[in-house]
């Protein structure tokens, strides 16, 4: 018994290559209480992607336009293209009490965590700087150009994990996925988000 009230916004953050994605897909099918933040993004569709499932994929005039009316929660450029979570993803669904995911970059993690500081964030990281390479080579859905520029800049976004509440390793795909269930499930029971009615 009991009430739930608002619902729950978990910001996953990290370095491209983390593994974010992967976790996020998990957690879902573990929990479909979650629904993930579809963003907008100027980049080029990749072969494995649908329009209005990974992103909304968009034109720097639409992006400009959606900025204009301040349709996001926030944006930013990241690895040479712009990203912007809207706030029509997340407010609502949010008041409704449903649980939202953000898959964000941590320029975007930080803004969020400012603007909704009930916000639960969590930062991905790998073994090794060398496991990162390698599963970012592997996945092979970037030109050797932007895997340079993606694992350059990871090193500048490991500096802000200290920012997020929760630092979660991806080691292997089923210990980093408990991890982020004991997160969530350790979250679902904070007093500021569920009232227990206990009975007689
Ligand atoms: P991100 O969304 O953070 O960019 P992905 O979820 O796409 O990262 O993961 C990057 C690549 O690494 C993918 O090919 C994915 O299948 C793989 N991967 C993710 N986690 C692990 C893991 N624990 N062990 C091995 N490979 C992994
Ligand atoms: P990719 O191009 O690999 O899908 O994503 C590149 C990076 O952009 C990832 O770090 C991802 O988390 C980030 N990203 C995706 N959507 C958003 C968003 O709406 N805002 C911000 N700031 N970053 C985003």
């Amino acid at each position: 018994m009991g009430e739930s009230r608002k619902g729950m916004l978990l910001v996953v953050s990290g370095p491209s290559g983390t593994g974010k994605g992967t976790l996020i897909e998990k957690l879902i099918e573990w929990d479909s209480s979650f629904g993930f933040s579809v963003s907008c993004t100027t980049r080029a569709m990749r072969p494995n992607e649908a329009e209005g499932k990974q992103y909304y994929f968009i034109d720097d005039a639409r992006f400009d336009q959606l900025i204009q009316e301040n349709a996001f929660l926030e944006y930013a450029s990241v690895h040479g293209h712009r990203y912007g979570t809207l706030v029509s993803e997340v407010n609502s669904r949010i008041e409704q009490g449903q649980n939202v995911i953000l898959d964000i970059d941590v320029q975007g993690g930080m803004a969020v965590m400012k603007k909704v500081p009930s916000c639960v964030s969590v930062f991905i990281y790998p073994p090794s700087f060398n496991i990162l390479e390698e599963r970012l080579r592997n996945r092979k859905t970037e030109t050797e150009e932007e895997i340079c520029r993606r694992l350059n800049n990871a090193r500048g976004e490991f500096t802000k994990m200290g920012e997020y509440q929760y630092l979660l390793l991806n080691d292997t795909v089923e210990l980093a996925t408990e991890r982020l269930k004991c997160i969530v499930n350790a979250e679902k029971m904070k007093s500021a988000r569920y009232i227990p009615t206990i009975p007689e």
